[in-house]
């Protein structure tokens, strides 16, 4: 057990209520979400869209407060983490400076971040070894919108690494790609997450995606979202030729895609009532 790290994420309780809008009612996006992350590990969040997977993460990450429950990252809370700079982001949409270069949209947050963490300024010598093992080498100069989309994650994947932050939260980073650079990004994940060894919570609604890269995937149901599968998976990363042809990554996927199918029925049922 790693109970006195002070990267273990611990999630007690949790619950997330929105308050009424002017259209509706109250929102409960999720409730009594009780879990354990250990450090150096990836946790892969899946469940059916609308069931909280955003909201877990900005919980997670300090970014919103809990209705019901508490986040502690080792003896933080999730809030003290946040502004010691303990987190990585990485959104669906990279949020690049148009105006800046490559090379200094990476190095923005370490900026920031100094007199926040303590850490120092990356160089750009450090920020540019960090681009070249995202594939951007020559890129260091370009414009953010002379890139791929593909490209244009790897520099946020690189942005969030650069800082050697001890959490990464991504949602959904690779939804918005198609499949043969999906398949390249999480082979790039991969190669980090081995030399960095961040806690790891990454959320998507891809299956595939969700079997390759975790150690653990759980399963959230429909609103409000509760965890209603939590199954240890850990296949080789990243995946050498011909893993998705073996009986573990076939098991692995079936008894997700059986929860995920309980957790859509769930949704149904709830919307019906
Ligand atoms: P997911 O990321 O799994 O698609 P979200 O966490 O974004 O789910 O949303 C969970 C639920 O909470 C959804 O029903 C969504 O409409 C609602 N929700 C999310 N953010 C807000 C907000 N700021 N105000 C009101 N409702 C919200
Ligand atoms: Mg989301």
């Amino acid at each position: 057990m790693h109970e006195s790290s002070p990267t273990t994420v611990r999630c007690t309780g949790l619950g997330r209520t929105y308050a009424a809008s002017r259209r509706g009612d109250p929102v409960q996006a999720l409730e009594a979400i009780d879990l354990t992350l250990e450090p150096e590990t990836i946790t892969v969040l899946i469940g059916p869209s609308g069931c909280g997977k955003s909201t877990l993460l900005r919980l997670i990450g300090g970014l919103d407060a809990p209705t019901t429950g508490e986040v502690r990252i080792g003896n933080r809370t999730a809030d003290d983490a946040r502004q010691a700079k303990q987190f990585g982001f990485v959104p669906q949409a990279p949020t690049l400076l148009t105006w800046r270069s490559v090379r200094d949209n990476v190095r923005l947050l370490t900026e920031v971040n100094v007199k926040a963490s303590g850490k120092s300024e990356s160089s750009d010598t450090e920020v540019d070894a960090m681009l070249a093992a995202v594939g951007l080498r020559g890129f260091e100069s370009a414009r953010p919108s002379t890139l791929s989309g593909g490209m244009a994650q790897r520099v946020a994947l690189a942005r969030a690494f650069v800082l050697g932050a001890d959490v990464l939260l991504l949602d959904e980073p690779f939804a918005a790609l198609d499949e043969l650079t999906r398949a390249e990004m999480r082979r790039l994940l991969c190669e980090l997450w081995t030399a960095h060894r961040s806690t790891v919570v990454f959320s998507t609604h891809d299956l595939n995606e969700a079997v390759l890269l975790a150690d653990r995937v759980i399963v959230l149901s429909g609103r409000p979202g509760r965890i209603i599968a939590d199954i240890p998976v850990g296949l080789t990363r990243p995946a050498p030729e011909g893993l998705e042809e073996t009986p573990a990554y076939v098991g692995a996927l079936r008894e997700v895609r059986g929860a995920l199918r309980a957790a859509q029925q769930q949704t149904a049922i709830g919307r019906a009532s």
